[in-house]
């Protein structure tokens, strides 16, 4: 029951109204028996000033922050753990103590969602990653701290995965971190994983973002995305019987990493998935 006593949560970004992350939370609040409410909050990047002063006036507990604020919100927070420093990027916000704290859960939502779907562990391992953007800053950070063997990045814009490449390299001395500066156009058999942190794949008539020879039987494919739940990525990894994943699991990950940083307790994995699943059921 809604009180004088729930503890408010929520989404910052632009848009939002397309957004899973409501029933998730509010679903494992439920399950939990936890007096809150996750609410989602269309905020233009002018006033994202405003917002986070107002998350502090009026007591909200915590946010998630997705696009366009992931970065524009750091200088905002009066603290921003390590990881999310180095990353450049916060999706998740606590108000402890009346002030904003700044973490990031995404790279670790995706090695968990690698880790309990696809039963895959980064040690070891050789990644390719096409985008060099906020998501492909957090996953590359946390597979090279999990102990990649090999973590490459492809961006359009060459100087971003550059850029990624140099900053990770100052905290990962020891790390082999390359740039790739044209897409692959022969087998990727020195790696053993492809993962697209692109928006490629998400309009109807996306192509297939990379060519068909690179694929090898051995090639793990991840899709960020999970709207559509099948990008032609995926679905050309299928037809090859390659094993794949697409976003919902690091959406569920990141997010109950962040359900347990507002809550300190554990989160209801099955519950929150649950409640995605129904969510993307009825978007169809
Ligand atoms: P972003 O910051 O915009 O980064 C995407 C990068 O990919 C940009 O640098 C972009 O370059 C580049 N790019 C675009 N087309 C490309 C191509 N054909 N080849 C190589 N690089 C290309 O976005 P993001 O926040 O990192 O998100 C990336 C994707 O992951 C999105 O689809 C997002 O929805 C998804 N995501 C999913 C989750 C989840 O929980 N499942 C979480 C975060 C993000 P330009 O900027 O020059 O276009």
């Amino acid at each position: 029951m809604i009180d004088a006593h729930t503890k408010l949560f929520g989404l910052i970004g632009y848009p939002v109204r397309h957004s899973l992350s409501p029933m998730m939370h509010n679903a494992a609040f439920q399950s939990a028996r936890i007096n809150a409410l996750y609410l989602a909050f269309e905020i233009l990047p002018e006033n994202l000033k405003d917002a986070l002063s107002g998350m502090k006036a009026l007591g909200i507990s915590g946010l998630n922050v997705t696009i366009p604020h992931k970065e524009a919100c750091i200088p905002f927070l009066d603290e921003v753990y390590p990881t999310a420093k180095i990353i450049g990027a916060v999706n998740t916000i606590v108000l402890k103590e009346g002030k904003l704290i700044g973490y990031n859960t995404d790279g670790k939502g995706f090695i968990q969602a690698l880790e309990k779907i696809l039963r895959i562990k980064p040690r070891g391992k050789r990644f390719f990653i096409l985008g060099a953007g906020g998501a492909a800053r957090a996953i590359g950070f946390n597979l090279v701290k999990e102990g990649a063997k090999e973590v490459t990045f492809y961006d359009i814009a060459r100087s971003k995965a550059e850029n990624l490449v140099i900053d990770l390299r100052v905290h990962f001395p020891n790390a082999k971190l390359e740039l790739a500066t044209s897409l692959p156009s022969s087998s990727l058999k020195e790696f053993d994983c492809l993962i697209n942190a692109t928006p490629v794949g998400m309009r109807k008539n996306d192509p297939l973002i990379i060519e068909p020879k690179v694929f090898h039987p051995k090639l793990v494919v991840c899709d960020l995305i999970y709207n559509p739940p099948q990008t032609p990525l995926l679905k050309f990894a299928k037809s090859k019987r390659l094993k794949t994943m697409n976003g919902l699991g690091m959406l569920l990950y990141q997010g109950v990493l962040s359900w347990e940083l507002w809550t300190g307790k554990k989160a209801p994995v099955l519950v929150m998935r649950k409640a995605l699943e129904k969510a993307i059921a009825r978007q169809k």
